[in-house]
């Protein structure tokens, strides 16, 4: 709470403290800070989920693992130094609760909660020891306009709180071309994939160990022609990817 030192009457000091409280209560009655998901009230304002909730979380435990499932989606596809997600997607589950508030409610703080998790799934795992930097997948800018942030870029944030040395460099720009790549075939895909990002400092990444960052990944498509596009036309020393919730 701001203790008003600039103003020099005691009894405007106590007025400003009592009206603030009384908003923050005021406020509370109308719109109560509620877990993201079940909606119980008794949370802490710092909190997303109640405690409940956050015990119920379905992690994949898939960083720690060589050969894990996320890594089998891009064998022959791209080549990957490490791969994983620290959570499941499912339909009215938890994780679908944190990213839709993240992608469709404005609710930043689901995406550092969810970059939090991948922090210490990072920092739990014996891999992933040389990131050096982080890229977030980029939004077209009509989407990002709409949104108002790129979420992926909000995971990178939350990570890096738990990881602070990993920079977050959003190099990699999507531009309108980059149409929804689910409904292309492979070959058409990767035709695509050269006119639809471009970097804006190629040497950034040289040399450097990336990794790439993404909310859910379901057929791994979008982060498949973002690595081929980074790999085509810079040299990092290895390509990483993490997502916070994998699609089951
Ligand atoms: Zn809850």
């Amino acid at each position: 709470m701001p203790n008003y030192k600039f103003i020099r009457f005691p009894f405007i000091k106590h007025i400003l403290n009592y009206l603030q409280a009384y908003s923050v209560g005021f406020f509370h009655l109308f719109y109560p800070h509620i877990c993201m998901h079940c909606g119980n009230e008794e949370l802490a304002a710092a909190n997303v989920l109640c405690a409940a909730c956050e015990k119920n979380l379905p992690y994949t435990h898939f960083l720690p693992i060589e050969k894990n499932s996320i890594e089998k989606i891009f064998w022959g596809r791209v080549s990957l130094h490490e791969a994983g997600a620290s959570l499941f997607f499912t339909k009215d589950s938890i994780v679908q609760s944190l990213i839709f508030a993240l992608k469709y409610n404005n609710q930043k703080k689901a995406g550092r909660l969810l970059g939090n998790i991948i922090g210490k799934d990072i920092l739990n795992s014996q891999r992933f020891k040389n990131i050096d930097c982080m890229i977030p997948i980029p939004l077209s800018k009509k989407k990002q306009r709409e949104r108002g942030y790129n979420q992926a870029l909000i995971i990178c944030e939350g990570i890096q709180e738990k990881i602070p040395h990993i920079q977050i460099l959003p190099l990699v720009l999507k531009h309108k071309n980059a149409v929804s790549q689910t409904s292309k075939d492979r070959i058409q895909r990767t035709q695509l994939s050269s006119k639809s990002y471009s970097i804006i400092d190629k040497g950034q990444i040289d040399k450097k160990n990336i990794l790439i960052v993404d909310d859910v990944i379901t057929t791994g498509a979008t982060i498949e022609s973002v690595c081929k596009y980074i790999l085509s036309e810079a040299r990092p020393q290895s390509l990483s990817v993490v997502a916070a919730a994998y699609t089951i």
